[in-house]
């Protein structure tokens, strides 16, 4: 057996036969015998006890030392799991989350989802018998949302807190004041005026009936149990946290780390991918056994590189084909993202190509060559815009030397830099903290939403800036959520904090079930949080683009994705006839490939609209369709994103009304040769452009007519 997963071991029983008892127990065994050897095992004691002794502490330590997935066992042998209570772990990213809570179910013999569970945002994998859940940090928030004490939580476990996400620094501040609530030091949270519990499901009053009973159990001296704070970070900026914390201890766990030879290349690379796929062959064919990390910056670029990959290697004889291809994102659906940590079948070397995610928070073993072209995906804000772009930035120094770390885990390694050594000098130290550089209006309604209504005055470990928090209030205000004296509007502002979507996409839920047009806009929200739904290789662009003209519109880029998301379920619903599940979903991707329809996307979009239909059927809005009067749909579009609205310049650019600035329509969109006058789009992409996805034709006059309170006040 090669010493893969049970079911994969199942799966295959034609060949291998049913997996003997042996096989589980060599599979037990040697996990057992991994975890031994992890280099934080020797200090289960002593990491316990300061625990015990500290209500927060901090660890730091190296990646692949243990921390994710040993301590919360540690901490759960140990007895934190008393009365039922939960061991929570925060992840900046979903995958992680997601793939932790695999292992550790795994290492823990249990089945994921009982004792060991995960949640994210649209994926709740956890029962009433879950003690160590593992989540992002996004959804404790939310979770915060509805219990202001966290009180199921006997430790929480804030992780990779270096990442220093806006959901992170949110939740050390939060985390902060319910330390201190739970330990009876103060009442209320600071720089509350106005607190209201809101789950949608409990009416308003109940919820805060339900409070002061709570308050009033702390009162009479039932006291909440106190709540034990973990700050876990892989670098060494223990220093800051500490300070945060007032003097926290901090505690390092020793790693593991080998030599790593690092190589540059002696020029810079034009075209960065085609470098890393040039590297990955010379590694395959030249250098010695070991598996190779790639670091790449988003789902579209590594599943070209895929292919690209798949296609070089049929090129080579027969005999140096032995190279197995895998990829990591965070949109990758679970079940496929456990293949990367499954050792290459015998003879075969692994390349895996992934996001920076596999920076540091996922470890994944046998890794002895790493690729780093020093280039990261980041989002990034413009106060003065007030729009937010996802660009494609150097890595920091910080992050180039995790990166490198990442070879030598195991033993000597090589990390390929596909950049001149003097570029390296020139990186910053370190990446800055995502709240002085990305859009806040998210953190800000769900900060509302929590009472604090002085966001300035909310203990932050760094305070965002504060031209940023009045621009996202102006957003919020534009958008309705809150009141002219910034409090959170009811119902909207509430109804928006509590759907687990960008404010803009929340606000376009509830307008469109006045525009008769909630069926298709749901079908939009969905389609625009997942990456590509078009998959266009670079060979096949005009066999793709034939494809896909069936479900062109020429009203723009929502409507083809309420085509193409009808067309597959169409499709489903009938293949579902006389058809197992397992087959019709067969089917499903076959004619996902057919139609140049990436499925993976697809599927994840068709998850996402079941949840977000339930939640706002939940909050009692009216789903129906527009049915051909799509105009509604269009107006309703206008209505939302008229901050996004731009006008044709005469040289075939636009304009962004809202700010002046010159963009263009993505080559991917429908309206690319058939440019509108007037147009909104849902985000920007800047490479060496700006470029607007998602677009759609709208009539200028829609503007000071459906968005009065803001084109009418410019005249
Ligand atoms: P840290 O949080 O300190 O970076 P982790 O607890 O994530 O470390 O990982 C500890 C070790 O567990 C890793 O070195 C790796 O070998 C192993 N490991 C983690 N996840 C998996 C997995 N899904 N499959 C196999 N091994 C894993
Ligand atoms: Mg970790």
């Amino acid at each position: 057996a090669s010493g893969g997963v049970r079911d994969s071991t199942q799966s295959n029983n034609q060949s291998s036969g049913t997996p003997s008892k042996a096989d589980f127990f060599t599979r037990k065994q040697k996990i057992a015998q991994q975890r031994k050897s992890l280099p934080i095992a020797s200090v289960e004691k002593r990491l316990v006890e300061e625990v015990r002794s500290n209500d927060i502490l901090i660890i730091v330590g190296e990646t692949g030392s243990g921390k994710t997935t040993q301590i919360p066992q540690f901490l759960f042998n140990a007895g934190f799991c008393h009365d039922g209570k939960i061991i929570g772990i925060t992840q900046p990213r979903r995958v992680a989350a997601v793939s932790v809570a695999r292992r550790v179910a795994e290492e823990c013999g249990v089945e994921l989802g009982q004792r060991v569970g995960y949640s994210v945002r649209f994926d709740d994998m956890t029962s009433s018998s879950t003690r160590i859940k593992y989540m992002t940090d996004g959804l404790l928030l939310r979770e915060a949302l509805l219990d202001q004490y966290l009180s199921r939580y006997s430790v929480i476990i804030v992780d990779e807190a270096h990442e220093r996400t806006v959901p992170t620094d949110v939740l050390l501040g939060l985390l902060k004041s319910v330390q201190k609530l739970r330990s009876g030091s103060i009442n209320q949270l600071p720089n509350i005026e106005h607190m209201k519990a809101d789950n949608g499901a409990l009416m308003d009053k109940k919820n805060d009936a339900q409070r002061a009973s709570i308050l009033k159990q702390c009162r009479v001296g039932i006291k909440l149990s106190p709540l034990k704070l973990i700050i876990m970070s892989a670098s060494l900026d223990a220093r800051a946290f500490s300070e945060y914390f007032g003097g926290a201890k901090a505690v390092h766990v020793q790693g593991r780390q080998f030599p790593v030879d690092i190589l540059y290349t002696r020029h810079p690379e034009t075209d960065y991918v085609d470098a890393a796929l040039i590297t990955i062959f010379q590694i395959h064919l030249e250098e010695g056994p070991g598996d190779i990390l790639v670091f790449l910056t988003g789902q579209e670029e590594i599943e070209s590189s895929e292919r690209l990959v798949k296609e070089r290697l049929r090129q080579l004889p027969e005999d140096k084909q032995m190279l197995k291809v895998l990829s990591i994102f965070s949109s990758l659906p679970s079940e496929k993202q456990m293949q990367v940590f499954m050792p290459a079948p015998t003879g075969f070397r692994k390349v895996i190509l992934a996001t920076n995610i596999a920076e540091t928070s996922v470890t994944i073993p046998g890794i002895k060559y790493v690729i780093d072209p020093g280039l990261v995906k980041a989002r990034q804000y413009s106060a003065h815009t007030g729009m937010e772009s996802l660009i494609i930035v150097p890595t920091s120094k910080a992050q180039a030397l995790q990166r490198s770390g990442r070879a030598g885990r195991e033993g000597p390694g090589k990390c390929f830099r596909l950049y001149p050594e003097r570029e390296f000098e020139k990186l910053k130290d370190s990446t800055l903290p995502d709240i002085l550089r990305t859009d806040l209006s998210n953190a800000i309604l769900q900060l509302k939403a929590l009472g604090v209504d002085n966001i300035l005055g909310f203990d932050f470990m760094e305070k965002p800036k504060s031209e940023a928090v009045v621009k996202s209030l102006e957003l919020l205000a534009l958008l309705g959520a809150l009141t002219d004296e910034y409090k959170l509007s009811d119902p909207v502002g509430h109804q928006m904090a509590r759907l687990p979507l960008d404010p803009t996409h929340s606000k376009a839920l509830i307008l469109a079930s006045q525009f008769n047009c909630l069926e298709e806009m749901l079908i939009a929200v969905a389609m625009l949080s997942v990456e590509s739904i078009f998959y266009t290789p670079r060979e096949k662009l005009e066999e793709a683009r034939n494809a896909t003209k069936c479900f062109s519109s020429l009203e723009g880029d929502h409507q083809t994705l309420v085509n193409v998301y009808r067309a597959s379920d169409e499709f489903f619903e009938k293949t579902k006839i006389g058809n197992s599940r397992e087959n019709a979903e067969k089917n499903l991707r076959k004619w996902c490939k057919e139609n140049f329809i990436n499925s993976r996307s697809l599927r994840h979009a068709r998850d996402i609209h079941r949840q977000i239909r339930e939640n706002v059927e939940h909050m009692g809005l009216r789903v129906a369709s527009c049915g051909d009067e799509t105009i509604q749909f269009r107006r309703c579009l206008a209505a939302t994103f008229f901050l996004n609205a731009a006008l044709k310049q005469p040289d075939g650019t636009y304009k962004v009304l809202s700010s002046g600035q010159t963009v263009q329509i993505h080559p991917t969109s429908v309206l690319f040769r058939k440019k509108a006058e007037c147009i909104i789009f849902d985000d920007l992409l800047r490479t060496n452009n700006n470029y607007m996805r998602n677009v759609t034709r709208i009539d200028y006059l829609w503007l000071p007519e459906l968005a009065p309170q803001y084109y009418a006040l410019k005249g």
